[in-house]
């Protein structure tokens, strides 16, 4: 970008937010050219500014002056994301949220509220939770990701097995367009008129919109809650539980499954009393009315014993229910001290297609010498192999890419999908033709350009395009229509 445009750009962005609230230098823009992907597989991209707006109408001028200069717009919550869709890989301006973080309105009777995009998931089940009610949608992550980047992701989490993913809890969408404006889609009452644009926007990964309200769905508090642990000698052991559980016709609210690389390294870390003995353990958790939650403890532990555990423990205190679950939301963190790096791949089985998935991971492991540690939404099908390696070695880095190509592709022809939670983005938008037409894909980049048509919201994003970030398709080149690639 020519020096006196850039000076310009600045000048203007500094005119809607404040001086201060522009970061432009390359050791401030440093924060924000990474997500929580690899860096080796999604690459390093400054944009040329990152903006932290205050207010919805801040982040409409923003895109306006963005737009003014023909450059593109890259929204970004708490950068946790896995798939690379928070890296401004074409430039342009980040739109930051993390100064977007009040709760605007608590409406018990109707059960929902509004909030800013930037607020942290946790923080909001944490501030509601004396008026009995939690935000159900829980990524792992939930201590440092945004509600827009769920809503931009429609992002899981162990609460989804029983109360499904984001999308299930958003009624409704303050945007800002690719045309500049400010408008809202959907609302609180039951049924709305016209297309479902909410529906649209959800897991559309900032490609059509940036979010800059959410209008979310509050759960109640269950009366009781029950986390049990099961240790298991074998994957398939444990694999075989989630499924007989599951056709008990328990619906439990979360089914966790963590193998032993993944024992091993949560209890170097955080001892919170996993079986360092067991090939795997189910994390199962039950809420619900106190009676039926004992009915289904025993039921669980009961299927659990029927097929081989070693083990049944259910967690006396909610102290004790805590140490269990910080053990499984914080394991990605903990097999940092089994290697340097990891790629996860994030794909879903149908559950009962578990056991021949974790057989096939097992083969991927020894068959590139991959250390593979899983650990898991079982009671979706959702997996997650982290792939544990060293990106300072020569070739390293192809290998574990080549085998998390293998392991997609088993799953996709075992009836799965390409990405279970975590979205698409740069990571995987090529392996989207696995699952979808050349038909399929250009309807939804009709989709795409009926709200973008410049192509400047997140591109190179959730499409397969020419150009990969430095990287060049001759094969999907071969293929553009209309100014989009599809394969
Ligand atoms: C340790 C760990 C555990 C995780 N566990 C889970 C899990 O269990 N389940 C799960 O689903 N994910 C999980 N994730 C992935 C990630 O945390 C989620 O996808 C999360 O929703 C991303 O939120 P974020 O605020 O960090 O978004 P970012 O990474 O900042 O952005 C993600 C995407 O959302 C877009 N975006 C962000 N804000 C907006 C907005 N206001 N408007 C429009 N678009 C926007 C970005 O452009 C990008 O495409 C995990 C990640 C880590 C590091």
């Amino acid at each position: 970008m020519a020096t006196q445009d850039r000076s310009e750009l600045l000048r203007s962005l500094a005119a809607v937010v404040g001086e201060a609230w522009v970061v432009s230098d390359p050791a401030g823009l440093s924060v924000y050219q990474y997500d929580a992907s690899d860096e080796a597989i999604a690459g390093i991209h400054q944009p040329v500014a990152a903006v932290l707006p205050a207010t919805a109408e801040e982040v409409r001028d923003v895109v306006r002056v963005a737009l003014a200069h023909g450059l593109p717009v890259v929204p970004r919550g708490a950068g946790t994301g896995l798939a690379g869709g928070a890296i401004a890989c074409r430039g342009g301006v980040m739109i930051v949220m993390t100064r977007m973080t009040r709760i605007l309105e608590v409406h018990e009777v109707d059960r929902y509220a509004i909030v800013e995009p930037g607020l942290i998931n946790l923080d909001l089940s944490t501030a509601i939770a004396h008026r009995g009610y939690f935000f159900a949608p829980d990524p792992a992550s939930q201590r440092a990701c945004s509600i827009g980047g769920n809503v931009a992701n429609n992002s899981g989490g162990p609460h989804c097995l029983k109360y499904g993913v984001t999308s299930n809890h958003i009624l409704g969408l303050e945007v800002v367009l690719p045309d500049g404006s400010l408008t809202w889609v959907g609302g609180s009452s039951a049924e709305t008129p016209g297309f479902d644009l909410t529906g649209a926007l959800v897991g559309s990964e900032g490609t059509l919109g940036v979010v800059t309200k959410a209008m979310v769905r509050l759960t109640r508090t269950p009366e009781e809650v029950a986390v049990l642990l099961a240790s298991f000698p074998t994957m398939e052991s444990a694999s075989r539980a989630v499924t007989a559980i599951i056709a008990d016709g328990i619906l439990p609210a979360s089914l966790e499954m963590m193998d032993a690389l993944t024992i091993t390294a949560v209890e170097a870390a955080f001892h919170c009393g996993y079986p360092l003995d067991a090939a795997a353990v189910l994390l199962v958790e039950l809420d619900g009315l106190r009676e039926t939650v004992a009915e289904h403890r025993e039921a669980v532990a009961r299927l659990c014993r029927l097929h081989d555990a070693q083990q049944v423990r259910s967690a006396t205190t909610k102290a004790e229910q805590d140490l269990l679950w910080l053990g499984r939301k914080a394991a990605f963190g903990t097999l940092g001290r089994l290697a340097p790096n990891y790629y996860l791949q994030d794909t879903v089985v149908p559950r009962t297609k578990l056991p021949s998935a974790l057989e096939f991971v097992g083969q991927i492991s020894r068959d590139f010498d991959i250390q593979i540690a899983n650990v898991f939404h079982a009671g979706d099908g959702n997996l997650h192999p982290l792939m544990l390696f060293d990106r300072y070695r020569a070739g390293e880095i192809q290998r574990v890419l080549e085998a998390g190509d293998a392991l997609l592709a088993h799953c996709i022809d075992a009836g799965g999908s390409v990405s279970g939670e975590h979205g698409i983005g740069m990571e995987k938008k090529d392996a989207l033709s696995l699952v979808f037409t050349t038909d399929d894909l250009a309807a939804m980049a009709g989709l795409k350009r009926s709200f973008d048509p410049r192509e400047l919201f997140n591109p190179d994003k959730v499409f397969p395009t020419a150009f990969s970030c430095g990287g060049f398709n001759l094969k999907q080149q071969a293929l553009e229509v209309d100014g989009m690639y599809v394969v």
